[in-house]
């Protein structure tokens, strides 16, 4: 990363509901890059975001929900997998702001024992007072949730609705945000990234990401992320126009370029929310080495893919991974029988 000539990041402009405390900070993990070898291994903590057991989904949060109040909303519903750590972390920032919350969760993940349905996140979910629809694995949350939000229009309520993963262009801008955030911590700590790894969900994340980056005027290409709820043709494809429609709402001139885009498809494994033996392996590395959680279904196989390319050499010795936590910790629960 080199520093911006012309910023274009201004998100002044954007209602935002401040749910973070202040940046996160950005950690170097010595024991865990003298057990790789010599590269060095930074973390961005977005897993200790204060609200609601914390994670990624918080900063999109800022600005769905500030949308949401700005429009006068009272009601906020959303839809996820059963083990959503959207949903979790809109329930939890509904209970904060004072507004209703039902959720739409279907039992998309082939998971059936009752630590996957009971615990986790669907309990944190009870404790936010949030009202779960609970949906089988074919159902069409988009269209339950539209109807529902009608209904509850009909009796008089002010309904503000976010679709999977919050990762609408107004949700992106979180990550947008923070893109300035690790330029401004990357400057003042004289710590240039080679690459920052993360995982590729609903695709926000990265999109917000990618417009923050060509917004700074920085290289989009050191992102690098690897799929886990599509392979990653689609996730190219949804993260792309993600990232245009993000970008254009901050400057009408920005665009991405589709070609600097770096999705890795290579540790989805067997489908969303599914182990993989390198996920496991993941996961317990850097529990073991650095006393650092991730999650099993986004953070355990992005940073699978991270030690993958350090020990095929295509990330070396002396370089400066930033690896991003995006939290989802109630996760691990819920996947008690993997571990
Ligand atoms: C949702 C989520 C992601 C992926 O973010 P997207 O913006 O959906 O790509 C990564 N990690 C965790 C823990 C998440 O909950």
């Amino acid at each position: 990363m080199s520093t911006q000539s012309a910023s274009r990041l201004d998100l002044s402009k954007f209602p935002r509901s401040v749910l973070l405390e202040g940046p996160t900070p950005i950690q170097h993990l010595a024991r865990l890059s003298a057990h790789l070898g010599g590269v060095n291994i930074y973390v961005k903590r977005d897993d200790l975001t204060g609200l609601g057991g914390g994670g990624n989904k918080l900063r999109k949060l800022e600005f769905l929900i500030g949308e949401a109040l700005a429009k006068g909303a009272d009601t906020i519903l959303t839809v996820g997998a059963r083990q959503s750590n959207h949903a979790r972390l809109t329930a939890a920032s509904a209970a904060r702001v004072g507004l209703q919350c039902e959720l739409a969760l279907t039992r998309a993940v082939p998971r059936f024992d009752n630590d996957y349905l009971e615990n986790g996140n669907i309990l944190l979910d009870d404790l936010f007072g949030a009202r779960v629809h609970d949906l089988p694995a074919a159902a069409n949350s988009a269209e339950f949730i539209e109807a529902r939000a009608n209904e509850l229009r009909a009796q008089g309520r002010n309904v503000y609705v976010t679709l999977l993963g919050g990762s609408s262009p107004t949700g992106c801008l979180g990550y947008a945000a923070c893109a300035g955030e690790i330029a401004a911590q990357s400057n003042a700590s004289a710590v240039s990234f080679d690459h920052i790894v993360l995982p590729n969900g609903s695709g926000g994340t990265h999109a917000g990401l990618l417009a923050g980056f060509v917004a700074l005027g920085l290289d989009q290409s050191i992102l690098d992320t690897f799929a886990v709820y599509g392979n990653a043709a689609q996730a190219h494809a949804g993260t792309l126009e993600k990232a245009n429609q993000a970008a254009r709402l901050i400057d009408a001139s920005l665009q991405v370029n589709g070609e600097s885009i770096r999705i890795d498809g290579t540790q989805f494994g067997p489908g969303y929310g599914i182990p993989t033996d390198a996920m496991r392996a993941a996961v317990r590395l850097l529990a073991s080495k650095e006393g650092l959680l991730i999650d099993p279904v986004y953070g355990g196989k992005a940073f699978a893919g991270l030690i993958e390319r350090v020990t095929s050499g295509q990330y070396r010795p002396g370089q400066n991974i930033l690896f991003l936590m995006t939290g989802g910790i109630p996760g691990l629960f819920a996947y008690r029988s993997e571990f």
